[in-house]
């Protein structure tokens, strides 16, 4: 593994799980960010189907496609999410469909 990407990983990795959250609902709501980012970063509760695997956590494993709440059903349940005329409905749809991306990024990255 690079050694730089070693480095890199965690900072893109809870940034993107803890701080991009705030950035989206700034871009997205401005007026509300704080409390609508709140939101967002809520929507990481998703790791929470981590419990039902075993081991809980492996870090060189890729979430995506394994877990329950991190699947393409679940995705297609997000984004079916998004329509629902509720600012906190579409908060966290957008966390969680973020949350994904975030996670599929890691996956790329344990690749190197
Ligand atoms: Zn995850």
């Amino acid at each position: 593994m690079d050694g730089r990407i070693e480095t890199l990983q965690p900072i893109l990795h809870y940034g993107g799980h803890w701080l991009v959250p705030f950035a989206i609902a700034w871009v997205i709501w401005r007026r509300d960010w704080l409390r609508n980012g709140a939101v967002i970063a809520a929507a990481n509760a998703i790791d929470f189907d981590h419990v039902l695997a075993t081991p809980m956590f492996d870090p060189d494993r890729c979430s995506i496609g394994f877990h329950l709440l991190h699947g393409w059903e679940a995705a297609l349940a997000f984004t079916v999410m998004m329509f629902i005329p509720r600012w906190w409905a579409r908060a966290f749809a957008i966390g969680a469909l973020w949350h994904l991306v975030v996670d599929y990024g890691d996956c790329s990255m344990q690749v190197w």
